[in-house]
């Protein structure tokens, strides 16, 4: 379980998430921010300070941004 960077933070992309997160598991995509699903300890730093509210928890990622969690795992995992 982790919280989800969904689409919506590619046009923004301020990275306060980043300045906030503890655990330092924030990092820049070719086209947005992504959070590491190994390493988010879900405390919800990065969804508060968000200024477009485009982080969930994954179980509460709209259906339209179910492609942000498998890009998520894509970003981290496939290499
Ligand atoms: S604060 Fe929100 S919009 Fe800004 S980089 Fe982070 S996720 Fe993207
Ligand atoms: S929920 Fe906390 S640990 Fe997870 S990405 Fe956000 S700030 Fe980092």
């Amino acid at each position: 379980m982790a919280f989800v960077i969904t689409s919506p933070c590619m046009h923004e992309q301020a990275a306060d998430c980043v300045d906030v997160c503890p655990v330092d598991c924030i990092e820049k995509g070719p086209d947005q921010f992504f959070i590491d699903p190994s390493r988010c300890i879900e405390c919800g730093m990065c969804e508060v300070v968000c200024p477009i509210g485009a982080i969930y928890q994954d179980f509460e990622v709209p259906e339209e941004e179910q492609t942000s969690v498998s890009r998520a795992k894509e970003f981290f995992f496939s290499s």
